[in-house]
């Protein structure tokens, strides 16, 4: 077959794990001329009409070094040197200060602990969030270091370095097909999507929900990735948060909020499985957790003005995919982001590219993500 676009890597997927990855290795290609092939650059293939239109648009838009296990809050530290660094060439900040409140008893609280919180007495807490109620909580930890992020122009940034660099970004077009040609030593995929035909020596698995979906496309073992619903409303309310208020989140997993201008963002934390789609709020679970908030607060929830759900896919540890498949030459995975694709895109970016690109990678998350780690 001809194809209709030849590449050095086809990216699939146009969420914040995709587009990151695509922007930092086809600027260490431009950068390296001698590392493009024939074919030139990098392409990312999108299947709905626009960038970002899955979980990367439904986020709560927060990072926080205290949350996940070690190798996630290591990743997530290093992702905000490198956004903080990045900041310094854009119009407007992406990141601002927003700390991470976690309300619960002694042992809910004292289990999420780590190095980036710190225990606070209540009456702190109170004054920090004198919306909630005191009987709402026994315990509290403060994490300082955690941010509000604009993901918005987070993920247009690395749009703009990927064009800038001479990638491309085909939108609309599922990959549906592919199969591996070429003598050996000169492989390539040939991938089909919507009518379009792709040729690339080398593809990533960036597709969200689908990733596993997208594996056995190419061949590939799926790595038995769990998409899970969360839903997140944007309410009205009668006594609005303080503009720089912390986010709140119950260390029971049973709710989180924080301010959306004079409005309040809140998610009751669900974690249910769900098939790979485009998830929908439902009505039962947004008032469920309206009353919820407001037995626990006193902003005084008077309206939901928007609401919406996503998909936090996960691999069967908890930790994302990242590095080459161990059966199948040119297929890369960067999958099962969880709850931590935005808080660790831009370190996961470094790594995987560094990977891609065959340079020295001296990262201890290289190991701990490695699609080919021995999982319990
Ligand atoms: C309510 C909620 C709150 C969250 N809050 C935070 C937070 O505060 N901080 C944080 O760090 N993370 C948060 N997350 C998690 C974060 O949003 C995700 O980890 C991240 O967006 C995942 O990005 P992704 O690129 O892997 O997936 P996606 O954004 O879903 O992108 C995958 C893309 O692949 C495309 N695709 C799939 N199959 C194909 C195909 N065959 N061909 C072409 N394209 C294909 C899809 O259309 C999709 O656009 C939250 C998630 C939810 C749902």
């Amino acid at each position: 077959m001809t194809a209709d676009i030849s590449c050095d890597i086809l990216v699939i997927g146009g969420g914040i794990a995709g587009l990151s990855l695509a922007a930092e290795v086809a600027s260490r290609m431009a950068a390296a001329p001698q590392t493009r092939g024939s074919g030139g650059v990098v392409v990312l293939v999108e299947a709905e009409p626009a960038l970002g239109y899955h979980t990367s648009s439904r986020s709560a838009r927060q990072l926080i070094p205290s949350y996940g296990p070690p190798v996630i809050q290591d990743l997530t530290l290093r992702t905000l040197a490198l956004i903080r660094a990045a900041e310094a060439d854009l119009p407007e900040p992406v990141l601002a200060p927003r700390s991470f409140l976690l309300i619960g008893d002694d042992e809910s609280v004292r289990d999420r602990a780590s190095a980036h919180m710190h225990p606070v007495m209540p009456a702190e807490a109170l004054g920090l969030a004198p919306e909630l109620r005191p009987e709402a909580f026994s315990a509290a930890g403060l994490d300082n270091t955690s941010v509000a992020c604009n993901t918005d122009a987070l993920l247009d940034y690395h749009r703009e370095r990927l064009t800038a660099a001479g990638g491309r970004i085909v939108t609309g077009r599922r990959v549906q097909a592919a199969v591996r040609v070429g003598d050996p030593g000169a492989q390539r995929w040939e991938a089909a999507a919507d009518g379009l035909r792709f040729e690339a020596p080398v593809v990533v698995n960036a597709a969200g929900a689908w990733a596993d979906i997208v594996a056995e496309t190419f061949g590939a073992r799926p790595q038995g990735l769990t998409p899970y619903r969360r839903t997140a409303a944007v309410v009205d309310v009668e006594r609005p948060l303080d503009a720089g208020a912390p986010m709140v989140a119950d260390a029971g997993d049973r709710f989180y909020y924080r301010p959306e201008g004079s409005q309040v963002l809140i998610s009751p934390s669900e974690r249910e499985p769900s098939v790979a789609e485009d998830s929908r709020p439902r009505d039962t679970d947004v008032q469920a957790l309206v009353e919820l908030v407001n037995s626990v607060t006193t902003m005084g929830i008077t309206g939901v003005a928007r609401a919406w759900t996503g998909l936090r896919t996960e691999t069967p540890d908890g930790l994302p995919a990242v590095g080459w498949d161990p059966a199948v030459p040119g297929f890369f995975w960067l999958a099962g982001q969880g709850g931590y694709g935005f808080q660790t895109s831009s370190a996961v970016a470094e790594l995987a590219a560094g990977i891609l690109l065959a340079e020295d990678v001296e990262n201890g998350a290289r190991e701990a993500l490695s699609p080919a780690r021995d999982r319990v």
